[in-house]
């Protein structure tokens, strides 16, 4: 098998196969880069899909995951327990904001949210007071089960499958200027008896385009959610793990939210595993000598040992080396490179958070998520040895802490280029 055609019958996520575009096969990966069988190395500029913080097979992490599975690979974790899951429990506690005092393990962000808004439900319900409305933000994106989509924007992803979606109550995005017309509807939501929560993804907006917001606002949300006794979700599956500069990007805000999803660098992007994290009347709200009114969710391989060991490396990371150090080394090249190719070439709506770094190429397209812009602009990318994989037309950079800076300035080149080819 060579790099690009290797007839297979896997049927790829969010992928055309009816386009034939090549398929690289990726046969090991270091730090920041991509390794095929064949070809020179990619350098990952997306960190796997926002997964990789610290770099590819990092080796504290691959040794955990190493060692743990010499010992425990799965048990069931209803009523079990074993160290590497009470470990993560632990230095979660001793990280992450002091309110939060329960750790619910999933398997992925988007698991991790349908856990969040299960707890918000069954905290209402709990109370007597059964409340169902979530509030949710414009262009927001928290995973692609039937949940979690209900919850994100709407559009070309989810159409065929929304007869199934339930409804919920949207504030605008806060754009500049405009933020106080997001807080009145969010003011105007929370008022009405039946709103159980508000989720948002705090300060960036992922996969709805980088859109990124201050934290003033993120407070303000906040205070009005508190003012009113409404649940807030943060959604830190992509912000948290220090993308945004902070180890949460609700840090920046002062913000501790009611509950709190975290997955993706959970285990430095390694293995996955997910957990939802909430303050304790969330988990009073539950608690009873009453069977019916336990939390009823479960999955088979809640709180894997041999994932919980990868979070248990990856906070000893957080804990012993100078990651945040790195992140604002990186922020620093990231914000450089945004203004030296603003001075030589021209394009929209440079912004920046922390690491993460994007702009808008012009099109002739409508821009957005299916703007024609994205597939071209990936190929011209792979083409020279960057994987980026641009939202239509927003072309964005959110590499892993360790990537060199002759790597980022081979990916800010390849922007450069494509900024004056296209
Ligand atoms: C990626 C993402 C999710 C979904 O996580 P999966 O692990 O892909 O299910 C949820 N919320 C946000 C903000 C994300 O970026």
């Amino acid at each position: 098998m060579n790099t690009f055609d290797h007839g297979s019958s896997i049927w790829h996520p969010f992928t055309q196969h009816g386009l034939g575009e090549p398929i690289p096969l990726i046969a090991r990966a270091e730090g920041a880069l991509l390794h095929t069988a064949d070809a020179e190395p990619f350098v990952d500029a997306i960190s796997s899909w926002w997964v990789t913080t610290h770099g590819h097979c990092h080796p504290r992490i691959m040794a955990a995951i190493a060692q743990q599975a010499q010992k425990l690979d799965q048990i069931i974790f209803a009523g079990w327990t074993h160290e590497p899951a009470e470990d993560v429990a632990r230095n979660l506690r001793a990280i992450m904001p002091e309110s939060l005092t329960r750790v619910f393990f999933s398997d992925s962000g988007s698991t991790s949210v349908e856990v969040a808004l299960k707890m918000a439900l069954g905290y209402w319900h709990g109370r007597n007071e059964p409340r169902h409305r979530i509030v949710v933000m414009e262009q927001s994106y928290h995973g692609d089960t039937i949940g979690a989509m209900s919850v994100g924007a709407r559009g070309v992803f989810n159409r065929p499958y929304e007869p199934l979606l339930f409804d919920v109550a949207r504030i605008p995005f806060p754009h500049p200027g405009a933020e106080q017309a997001t807080l009145d509807a969010l003011e105007s939501f929370c008022k009405a008896r039946q709103t159980a929560a508000l989720i948002v993804e705090p300060l960036v907006l992922g996969a709805g385009g980088m859109l990124m917001y201050g934290a003033e606002t993120l407070a303000a949300m906040h205070a009005i959610c508190q003012r009113h006794g409404v649940l807030f979700i943060a959604d830190e599956v992509m912000t948290g793990w220090g993308r945004t500069g902070t180890l949460l990007a609700c840090d920046q805000a002062g913000v501790v939210p009611d509950i709190l999803c975290l997955s993706k660098g959970l285990t430095g992007g390694a293995v996955p595993l997910a957990v939802t994290m909430a303050s304790e009347p969330v988990f009073q709200a539950h608690w009873s000598a009453d069977r019916a009114r336990m939390f009823f969710h479960s999955s088979s391989y809640t709180a894997n040992p041999i994932a919980c060991a990868a979070a248990g490396a990856n906070l000893a990371i957080w804990r012993e080396e100078p990651v945040l150090d790195r992140i604002a080394t990186l922020a620093a090249r990231q914000s450089a490179w945004l203004e030296k190719l603003g001075r030589f070439c021209h394009f929209d709506n440079p912004r920046q958070c922390g690491t993460i770094a994007a702009l808008d190429l012009k099109t002739r397209g409508e821009g957005g998520y299916m703007d024609d812009l994205a597939p071209l602009l990936m190929t011209f990318f792979r083409d020279r040895g960057v994987l980026l994989r641009p939202l239509g037309n927003t072309v964005y950079v959110m590499p892993p802490y360790c990537i060199t800076e002759e790597q980022l300035g081979q990916v800010w080149d390849a922007i450069g280029e494509a900024v004056i080819s296209f």
